[in-house]
């Protein structure tokens, strides 16, 4: 029940009048289902709980890095002895050490790893490395997918393959956008015709190998096979972007998951973020030794951070590392997300309301169409005024849920049968209001 003051409404109103739109990042405002944003107070393990007092299940856990849930105690107390040691020094530590030998040792196809702060600083990094190892401009990326907001990523599909591509913010310059193509994803067709008409001038391909930025959508296995051949007939780098996937849907990320199907595959350029971290601002880009030395100080291409490798932030990130590698822990954690998509699958056929979902490790998504897409026009044909009404539904019966329809869902370990099964009903009830 909400009390007689609305503090999340006065905290909300204090904001906008001191932060553009009242948030410091624009999907936080609640602009895609509208209300009010809830103010977080604090939270812990799989909850939490407002300026109101309100508690809710979290399946955002902070857009992804929070695997262990909230405040897991391992965690806080690597952080609580990292703040008594310094929080920053703009000199190298041991830590940044053991992190970059954990990073490596769980994905095989880096080598090396340089440490940044955001998944945004990561993407554009690698990026230039690309750019800079192959002396050539041109990115591809796809359409739906999300690399963080550096100008020549901030781009959308011209009108045709021969076109340039867009800007999609304000403040892009159109000479910037010129140099990024942006193709329908698991579309081998465009892939093919694109590589033909531009494959000498290609740096580099970018793709989310599960994209999470237009809700959950797998690239096909016969897609990311193509992505590989034909980056490897046209001398361009594949740069897998794991922000979100990595050490979420597997120990070693989407990437092992492909390698599995693909004999011999591996991406060139990986980006991390999100759980590297634990909630701690970390991200980081590595791959080949021969790539990553062509970076500052060894080689010309010029990177470089005064927080990078932040002393509080590797001890966050590293002792995340160290639960999620704990063996059957992953296991645990898919079988829980399992368990919840399973779960809404069913309450959503009962309740006679079309339903689509998908998982892997602890990530998902559903979607309410009748099958699960395979690109972002078809994600976009959505009813969103259906979606909003789940979503707020599920609010007020206080299960928190991305706050749009192209946001992918996310369990942790903290997440028990009980938030589950209280989710599921919760989910119930909403359905049946949805019934058309
Ligand atoms: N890449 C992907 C796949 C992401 O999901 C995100 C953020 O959600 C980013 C890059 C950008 O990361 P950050 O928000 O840390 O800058």
């Amino acid at each position: 029940m909400t009390p007689s003051i609305d503090r999340n409404q006065e905290l909300f109103d204090r904001a906008r009048e001191l932060i553009p739109g009242g948030v410091n990042s624009p999907v936080r405002a609640f602009r895609a289902v509208g209300g009010t944003p809830r103010f977080v107070q604090r939270a812990q393990g799989a909850y939490f709980w407002d300026a109101n007092g309100q508690r809710y299940i979290d399946y955002i856990g902070s857009w992804g890095p929070m695997i262990l849930g909230h405040g897991h105690p391992a965690v806080v107390e690597a952080v609580q002895q990292a703040v008594q040691d310094g929080f920053s020094f703009g000199a190298p530590t041991e830590r940044e050490v053991q992190l970059a030998e954990a990073i490596v040792h769980l994905m095989p196809s880096l080598e090396m790893v340089r440490l940044v702060s955001s998944g945004t600083e990561a993407a554009m990094s690698a990026i230039r490395l690309a750019r800079g190892a192959t002396g050539r401009s041109r990115i591809v990326k796809f359409e739906g997918c999300y690399h963080g907001h550096a100008d020549s990523l901030l781009v959308k599909a011209g009108s045709g393959l021969a076109t340039f591509g867009h800007p999609t913010s304000a403040g892009v310059p159109a000479e910037v956008a010129q140099h990024t193509t942006v193709l329908p994803y698991n579309d081998i067709d465009q892939l093919e015709q694109a590589f033909g008409l531009y494959g000498s001038e290609i740096a580099c391909l970018v793709i989310e190998p599960i994209a999470g930025n237009m809700n959950f959508v797998r690239a096909s296995v016969p897609f990311m096979r193509r992505c590989r051949e034909l980056c490897d007939q046209h001398g361009a780098l594949l740069v897998f972007d794991e922000v979100m996937t990595g050490f979420r849907v597997a120990l070693g990320g989407a990437q092992s998951i492909y390698g599995r199907q693909i004999p011999g595959f591996r991406p060139d350029l990986t980006v991390l973020g999100k759980v590297i971290g634990g909630g701690m601002p970390l991200a980081a880009f590595g791959g080949p030794r021969a790539l990553m030395e062509q970076l500052a100080p060894l080689g010309p291409v010029y990177q470089a951070g005064t927080l990078s490798g932040n002393p509080i932030a590797t001890a966050c990130g590293l002792a995340t590392l160290e639960q999620i590698a704990q063996p059957g822990f992953f296991d645990a954690l898919a079988a829980r997300t399992r368990s919840l998509v399973d779960g809404l699958s069913i309450v959503a056929r009962s309740e006679g309301v079309e339903f689509s979902v998908d998982c892997e490790g602890g990530m998902f998504g559903f979607f309410l169409l009748s099958s699960l897409p395979q690109d972002y026009q078809t994600v976009m044909t959505s009813d969103s005024s259906r979606f909003n009404r789940l979503f707020h539904g599920l609010l007020e019966r206080g299960v928190y849920i991305a706050p749009a329809l192209y946001e992918a869902g996310f369990v942790s370990a903290a997440h028990t049968e009980d938030d589950i099964a209280t989710t599921v009903e919760a989910a119930r009830e909403v359905f049946a209001t949805l019934r058309t």
